[in-house]
């Protein structure tokens, strides 16, 4: 795997454009006033970038040495521009415009856990700063150093530790490296004939370890699980000791160690192997598209799915703004597809359900195992869509999904590139609560981009459902008026309304995202002040040296916990 875009997202090769995608450019230019034609801002040029020296003791260089051998340890400028943040649009602004904050001193690329031992032992020796690293990709600001920290950096990539260890067939477990990323942890177990079935979108750039220590969801959840359900054990290296739990289906030891480990974005250690379920590759795999004549409608649907006998592998549905961005990204349409899509048009229009067809929602359903059962599933759940008013409009547009879900997120370069800002903000909650939160969040947003004077584009669609509720995932965009203030300042405005506006509704800051630095300011609202001082000491009492990815989920204690513990109150943002 190649080295990540030090400014942006995944390989230098690829990049989003508009020129095969006719109705985009209008679409942009009609929803949010952005000009494609004009390329406004480039990142600055990598030799214009101010790199201050690393600070990095002989002493511990050694040490640092003699665990991972010397040519693992790496202070090279453009490695540690790349391990200094994940890629959040904060991230991404900052990186572009030269700003880096607190870069890593130095980067060690560790062959194995007695090295990840001998890190730790150096680390906590000279009083320094670890900050595993995964693939980089996180979106919650769970990577960078404190602006004002002092002591040492070191930022441990676990790239090299990228092998399927074992794969136990009988009970459908496998020991994998924490550093294995998606493609090549699913190419070795293909290989056996299993599959982890957990695909994230940055699922070619991401890593086992990223993917635990932030709790991640793939598209595929609603039949394999989130990484904390597929995850059965954990290995991590701690100031302690290695922390070692059972590859057990279920436990009865107190609270659970191994839900700890998972989401700590590195304040706990350094996970070295997880035991993940593997299922045997489906024998089938279909994803289907569906249209729902309203958002209303087709929430409804999902629901009944949940509730139904069916079990798809996916359910995704987008709501009629996300539908239209869909539509607008379509390639160039053959005579066969124009013929066909104008066919839709007319029977739509005539099947009474489907009034205003602006207010159209796609969605997909995905369906996977053998022959008998997907022709099961997919007869289940055609029938509560049709129940919705909805109808089947057959694979293509499922494949066409599938095939460019790892592409998208190159789009947000593309935007930054001509001077727009787009990000995403995702929740969950229950399922009666969804249709208040969508319209509540909905709302935050537009007030905002009205306050600021723009016009903002906000979007949404429903994945990962579950037996209480499933997950909303926004996504906005907008070009910052060139009157109120920096973007990055309006940027914040929208975010922080959106966020204020899942807690406030009664969902979660995130579901699949983690805390980081970005969400933090909205955890007491959303565990109570008595789950952050847990939190709190939970990690000062692993870590009393403050030596690990200090600042991230909660940061140092700031102000005595309420006694009443209803949450009432705003966290102070951690350094
Ligand atoms: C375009 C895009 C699409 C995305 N799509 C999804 C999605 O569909 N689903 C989803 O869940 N997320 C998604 N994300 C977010 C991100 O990919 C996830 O948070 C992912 O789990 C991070 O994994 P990583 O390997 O890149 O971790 P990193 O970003 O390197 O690290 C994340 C955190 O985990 C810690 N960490 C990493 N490795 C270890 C380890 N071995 N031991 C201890 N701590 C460790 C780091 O210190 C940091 O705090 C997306 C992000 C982008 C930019």
């Amino acid at each position: 795997m190649g080295q990540m875009k030090w400014w942006g997202w995944g390989d230098e090769e690829i990049a989003f454009t508009h020129a095969d995608k006719p109705e985009l450019g209008p679409f942009l230019e009609r929803e949010i006033d952005l000009e494609v034609a004009r390329v406004a801002s480039r990142p600055v040029g990598f030799d214009e970038l101010e790199i201050p020296e690393p600070t990095l003791s002989a002493e511990l260089r050694a040490a640092l040495e003699a665990a991972v051998g010397p040519e693992h340890l790496s202070t090279d400028a453009l490695d540690r521009v790349v391990h200094a943040r994940g890629k959040s649009l904060r991230d991404l602004v900052r990186h572009r415009g030269g700003d880096l904050g607190r870069l890593p001193d130095v980067v060690v690329r560790p062959g194995g856990e007695e090295d990840l031992v001998a890190i730790m032992r150096a680390v906590v020796d000279a009083d320094a700063v670890v900050i595993p690293f995964g693939g980089g990709t996180n979106i919650s600001g769970s990577l960078e150093a404190p602006a004002d920290e002092d002591r040492t950096v070191i930022s441990v990539d676990v790239a090299r530790m990228d092998r399927v260890v074992e794969i136990d067939e009988d009970s459908r477990i496998a020991r994998i490296q924490a550093g294995a990323f998606g493609p090549a942890l699913e190419a070795q177990l293909n290989a056996r004939g299993f599959t982890v079935g957990h695909f994230p979108d940055s699922f070619t750039h991401s890593t086992l370890g990223g993917w635990i220590a932030t709790r991640s969801s793939g598209m595929q959840s609603d039949k394999y699980g989130d990484v904390a359900d597929l995850t059965r054990a954990v290995r991590v290296v701690t100031p302690a000791g290695t922390l070692v739990t059972r590859p057990v289906p279920t436990t009865s030891t107190g609270p659970s160690v191994r839900e700890m480990v998972l989401g700590s974005e590195g304040r706990l250690g350094i996970i070295s192997e997880a035991t993940v379920h593997v299922h045997r590759v489906p024998e089938r795999r279909v994803i289907l598209g569906y249209l729902f004549p309203d958002w209303r409608r087709a929430l409804a649907a999902m629901r009944a799915i949940a509730e139904s006998d069916a079990a798809p592998s996916v359910t995704r549905v987008s709501d009629a703004p996300e539908t239209r961005f869909s539509f607008a990204t379509r390639k160039a349409p053959t005579a066969v597809d124009r013929l066909k899509s104008k066919g839709l048009q007319t029977f739509l229009g005539r099947k009474a359900s489907f009034g205003d067809l602006d207010q159209m929602c796609l969605a997909f359903v995905g369906y996977e195992g053998g022959k008998a059962h997907v022709a099961t599933q997919r007869k289940l759940v055609g029938k509560i869509v049709s129940a919705h008013g909805g109808l089947g409009i057959g694979s293509s547009p499922g494949e066409l999904y599938d095939q460019k879900k790892f592409d998208t997120p190159y789009i947000r370069d593309y935007l930054l590139d001509r001077g727009a800002l787009a990000d995403v903000s995702e929740t969950s909650a229950p399922w009666a609560t969804l249709p208040v939160l969508y319209d509540n969040v909905v709302g935050a947003a537009r007030g905002t981009f009205s306050d600021l004077g723009v016009r903002g584009y906000v979007m949404c669609h429903l994945s990962h459902s579950y037996h209480a509720g499933a997950c909303l995932y926004f996504t906005f965009a907008f070009l910052p008026s060139p009157t109120a203030g920096p973007g990055i300042d309006q940027y914040d405005r929208v975010k922080s309304a959106i966020q204020q506006a899942f807690v406030d509704s009664g969902a979660t800051l995130s579901h699949h995202h983690a805390v980081g630095t970005e969400h933090a300011r909205w955890l007491e609202e959303d565990i109570s002040a008595p789950g952050v001082a847990m939190l709190r000491a939970l990690f000062d009492g692993m870590d009393p040296g403050a030596n690990l990815n200090p600042g991230k989920i909660v940061g140092p204690a700031a102000r005595p916990v309420a006694a009443d513990g209803d949450g009432g109150g705003r966290a102070s943002q951690p350094a």
